[in-house]
């Protein structure tokens, strides 16, 4: 007989369940989540896996009975256990590596997080690096802060209309229900702080969200004591016009300043993530003038503590803001640094006094940062091509623009399956290794895990994802009309080569290329003996009605007679979308017109599932690929003309298409096996996990910039 717990303990056992629900730690951690999902199946589903909102659902007087059944205590119990440790943890890399950061941590600010599909203030891939850095940067065990804006209304929902055009709707977040606790002053009053803008003051409060050991602060100017266009400064991410975005990003850079000083934070570097966050420095130097340097003094010291990432070679992805619209918004600012406005406006212009230049965030950052990188290799080549002009006495090779190549948590966006079957091998504590290179090496031995269980491993993942997309697909409606309804029987095929393409629909990103030779991929696709399917799915940017065009031409052709059933698109991409995705794919299409992507972290996410890359020489991929662990699409080079490139890379994919991808996959032995794809999973999961996770991309960051000065 096991003892039931007493009054005492189950109080207890609540108590360290609320703490767990309200640290994003459990997003990371699957027994975590299993104990939620367990308490509410239902809910936990229809509250989008909301840990904090299942804990108001199930009342107190429920949790209590339930905790009187011995296999559930026990596995609560395990779970508050290992989060307890997990936070107490003093022995990490960061502790041995960078100890000063403890006292004096790394302020990480970010127009935008990734962090949960319930909290969702990101808009793609830039957020999505961001909390993975994040919630590596506590696993590392470095002192870190975030500061980001907490957007009342998040990043769009999307909608299809009748004319299959993308439409933008959008909820209000509640912050009782979602991991955030109200930023507190001294007196153990919500904290209230302010920044001048324009003709008035903006006053902000702040969430605090745990990600594990780190804390990142969101700022919201949803406040009574503001105008209302001031409240609506925090509504929607890159919400509004050119005016809105420029007082976000005062907001965002100079408020997260105060509010880090008001919280007693000295950071011994500031890490600016992208452009948005760059008036970060102005706050700097602001200090540094208060406190008695000059205005040249105050900047050279404040560049001993920036460093920036600069995330994409894309020009609207470089905030430009008129001389007219920084006069207007930022007068206080030049006066508080004691200079008049043209010298304000140069620190945002690539050639002083030239008043044709708008200010650009990307060139502030540049110049006032001591140490600027790209995120891939190549990405760091083109970025200092682009901002040469920025160091006229220097060739383009010594333009101080390196690269840290981007990652992704690697146990944030691992799926059940291959939590469990690593489970099933290693034993309860195998997710300690998982960062490490050897772990995923030991993929390469057929002793260690045989073709055919790769294969159901594969089939397993494939099924869970179509079960998914159609069920997605029946709650969308659109495709559900007329005769459409006796297709949607036919959505999908277990057994047929699943390519997907997921991210925003960026033109540059070409999500319709592989139509690009309709008849011939028509075609192929339709081949009874060697079916092929594609999952898309992807939001276009409110006001790109390019991107809203491909978004139409892809369900167009998801509706016409030839491909129902072969191509659909999942409405709504978001984080959860993209982890059924990523896994259950059997190759990841990422087609971009190089060398636009600058690192691209959706590929990242797929290899430790066993799913292939089918990629562009570009961003990540161009490192990441060694002939043998995914598929190439092109030369490690691009014509110079836009249109020769789309050409000739709609034919290269073609190609590779039909001449690799679709033989090797339906090459069965005997035993109905496809060796070769296997060995070509082997490979990928062996070389590419680890190296493009950011666990390595965190040390990198650590080792190279993060370090002491002197
Ligand atoms: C990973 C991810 C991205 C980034 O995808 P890319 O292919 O790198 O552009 C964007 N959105 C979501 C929801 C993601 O999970």
């Amino acid at each position: 007989m096991v003892k039931p717990l007493t009054a005492a303990e189950v109080t207890d056992r609540i108590a360290g369940l609320h703490r767990v629900a309200k640290n994003l730690w459990w997003t990371w951690n699957q027994e975590a989540q299993d104990v939620f999902q367990q308490l509410s199946p239902r809910s936990w589903r229809n509250l989008y896996h909301n840990a904090v909102a299942i804990l108001h659902e199930v009342s107190d007087y429920e949790l209590r009975i339930r905790l009187q059944d011995p296999a559930f205590a026990a596995s609560v119990q395990e779970v508050i256990d290992r989060f307890d440790h997990y936070m107490g943890l003093k022995e990490t890399w960061g502790a041995e590596r960078l100890p000063h950061l403890a006292d004096r941590p790394v302020a990480y600010f970010s127009a935008e997080f990734g962090f949960h599909e319930t909290l969702p203030i990101a808009a793609g891939g830039l957020g999505m690096l961001a909390g993975d850095h994040a919630k590596s940067a506590s696993d590392l065990g470095l002192g870190f802060v975030g500061v980001s804006l907490f957007y009342r209304e998040g990043y769009f929902m999307q909608a299809i209309n009748q004319d299959n055009w993308q439409t933008e709707y959008y909820t209000q977040l509640n912050p009782r229900n979602l991991p955030l606790d109200p930023v507190l002053d001294g007196r153990g009053e919500p904290f209230v702080g302010s920044v001048p803008m324009a003709t008035g003051q903006v006053y902000f409060k702040a969430w605090r969200v745990n990600v594990g050991r780190i804390p990142v602060y969101l700022l919201d100017a949803n406040l009574p004591q503001n105008e209302d266009h001031f409240r609506d400064l925090t509504l929607r991410v890159y919400g509004g016009d050119n005016s809105t975005r420029i007082m976000q990003e005062i907001l965002l850079g100079v408020g997260g300043v105060r509010l880090l000083r008001q919280l007693g934070v000295s950071p011994s570097v500031f890490h600016l993530n992208e452009g948005h966050a760059a008036f970060l420095t102005l706050e700097l130097i602001r200090e540094k003038i208060a406190a008695g340097q000059s205005f040249e003094a105050a900047m050279q010291a404040t560049k001993t503590e920036c460093i920036f990432t600069t995330h994409t070679p894309v020009e609207a992805g470089h905030d430009r803001f008129s001389s007219e619209l920084v006069e207007y918004v930022g007068h206080k600012y030049a006066r508080r640094l004691g200079i008049d406005h043209e010298t304000l406006m140069n620190l945002g212009r690539i050639k002083a006094g030239d008043e044709a230049e708008s200010f650009c965030m990307t060139v502030l950052a540049l110049r006032l940062a001591r140490h600027a990188n790209g995120v891939s290799e190549l990405h760091g080549q083109v970025s200092r091509k682009i901002w040469q002009p920025l160091y006229p006495d220097r060739q383009e090779a010594e333009v101080p623009i390196g690269h840290v190549t981007n990652g992704v948590h690697l146990l944030g966006w691992m799926k059940g399956p291959v939590r469990s079957f690593w489970k099933g091998r290693l034993g309860e504590d195998w997710a300690y290794e998982v960062n490490e290179p050897g772990f995923w090496e030991r993929m390469l031995d057929p002793e260690f895990i045989s073709d055919e269980e790769i294969w159901a491993l594969r089939y397993r993942l494939r099924r869970q994802l179509l079960e998914f997309t159609r069920r997605r697909i029946t709650l969308q409606g659109h495709n559900l009309t007329g005769d459409d309804y006796i297709a949607f029987d036919h959505l999908l095929n277990n057994d047929a080569l699943t390519i997907g393409f997921a991210r925003r629909f960026a033109t540059y990103k070409r999500a319709p290329l592989v139509f690009q030779q309709y008849e011939a991929i028509v075609e192929l696709m339709k081949d009874r003996e060697r079916p092929i399917q594609f999952i898309f799915a992807g939001k276009a940017h409110p006001r790109d009605d390019e991107g809203k065009k491909f978004i139409q031409q892809i369900i167009n052709y998801s509706k016409s007679s030839e491909l129902t059933g072969h191509v659909v698109l999942i409405e709504n991409y978001d984080m959860h979308v993209a982890r059924q995705m990523v896994a259950g794919c059997d190759v990841w299409l990422n087609n971009p017109r190089r060398p636009l992507e600058a690192s691209g972290t959706s590929g990242q996410k797929t290899s430790l599932h066993g799913c292939l890359n089918l990629s562009i020489l570009d961003g990540w991929w161009r490192e990441g690929y060694d002939g043998n662990n995914g598929f190439a699409v092109g030369e490690d080079a691009h014509p110079d003309s836009v249109e020769e490139q789309d050409q000739t890379d709609g034919e290269n994919l073609y190609r590779v298409l039909t001449e690799e991808v679709v033989p090797e996959f339906f090459n069965r032995d005997s035993a109905g096996i496809p060796r070769q794809w296997i060995q070509r999973i082997r490979r990928a999961m062996a070389t590419l996990p680890a190296k493009y996770s950011t666990w390595r991309m965190v040390q990198e960051y650590a080792d190279k910039y993060y370090r002491q000065l002197n």
